[in-house]
């Protein structure tokens, strides 16, 4: 019997343990409190952000909008992000990517206060993942760790197939799949566009995270029987609705879910768990500033 992995069930979870953290802050006068840049030519990274906040308002975290003019220059997003480093209201800042063309993001990660960077995308924050010793964990990966380890599957010792090399996924989970540490400890493959012969290294895995954005480039003939699959890919593809699309992952989920012991929906599996861990690295970086500890 195939597990159908129930990431809003897991980020429910997360969730509630957050809130009383937040509470536990909030009574020693420091509520976490998010900040949002919104300066992005995708008309979804509104959403994305609108998001994010209503997340962070349920659990009791403070936010902060600001929103940036799509043709404002470069300094302004930078003067931004440097009011909010030296704001010591504001803990945790998220500049909503993609930005504009004439802005270098590469620019506006560095700018970002390492200890307020909650995307774990500034290259001190990737430094010590890499070194192993991570002080936020990118939030994807992260919350397709915490999806594994609340279905009992362990890692430790297994075959760990990546499809995507991406900055933000990819990359990130392989190096936390390789870390000498719970959630770790696995003997880790990273596939790519130039990848010979897709189907032979995911054929050997127990564990296939597809992150490719392809949309259900995974199939059941790709996967050995009891493979654990993690769908991190939400792809609009065209549909017969109102809608005229519907999202799909990078796994073909019903022959998947033939082979698989367990599998992640799309929607419903990644997705919400990423949002949870958002939460969680914006509560660790409210502790770590206050030097109050909670129970993460
Ligand atoms: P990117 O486009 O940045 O990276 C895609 C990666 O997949 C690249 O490394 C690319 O290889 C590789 N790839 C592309 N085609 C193939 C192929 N045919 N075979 C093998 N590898 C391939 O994507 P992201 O990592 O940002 O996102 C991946 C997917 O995950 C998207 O659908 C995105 O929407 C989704 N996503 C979902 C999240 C969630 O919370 N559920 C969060 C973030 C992303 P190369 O490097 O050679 O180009």
């Amino acid at each position: 019997m195939t597990e159908i992995i129930d990431g809003n069930a897991v980020a429910e979870g997360i969730r509630e343990e957050l809130t009383s953290c937040v509470e536990s802050l909030a009574s020693d006068d420091e509520r976490p409190t998010l900040a949002t840049v919104l300066m992005s030519p995708d008309p979804a990274s509104e959403t994305y952000v609108s998001m994010k906040q209503n997340d962070c308002e349920e659990i009791g975290i403070e936010t902060r909008d600001v929103e940036i003019d799509l043709d404002a220059p470069a300094s302004d997003l930078f003067e931004t992000i440097d009011d909010l480093n030296a704001d010591d209201d504001v803990n945790a800042i998220l500049v909503q990517s993609p930005v504009p063309d004439h802005i270098d993001y590469r620019e506006v990660l560095e700018r970002i206060d390492p200890l307020k960077d909650v995307d774990a995308f500034h290259p001190e924050n990737v430094g010590r993942l890499v070194a192993g010793y991570p002080r936020y964990k990118p939030c994807t990966p992260h919350g397709i760790q915490q999806l594994l380890a609340a279905t009992d599957v362990e890692t430790e010792g297994k075959d760990a197939v990546i499809v995507g090399r991406s900055r933000i996924v990819g990359k990130p989970m392989a190096n936390l799949f390789i870390q000498k540490a719970p959630g770790g400890n696995a003997t880790t493959t990273v596939c790519h566009s130039r990848t010979d012969d897709l189907a032979s290294k995911t054929r050997e895995a127990d564990i296939v995270v597809g992150a490719a954005g392809v949309p259900e480039l995974i199939d059941g003939s790709m996967l050995t029987e009891g493979t654990v699959v993690i769908d991190v890919g939400i792809n609009r593809v065209d549909a017969d609705n109102e809608k005229g699309y519907e999202l799909v992952g990078d796994v073909d989920f019903e022959s998947a879910k033939e082979k698989a012991s367990a599998i992640t929906p799309v929607p419903g599996g990644v997705g919400p768990m990423t949002r949870a861990m958002l939460l969680y690295n914006t509560v660790k970086a409210t502790s770590l500033q206050t030097d109050i500890d909670v129970e993460l």
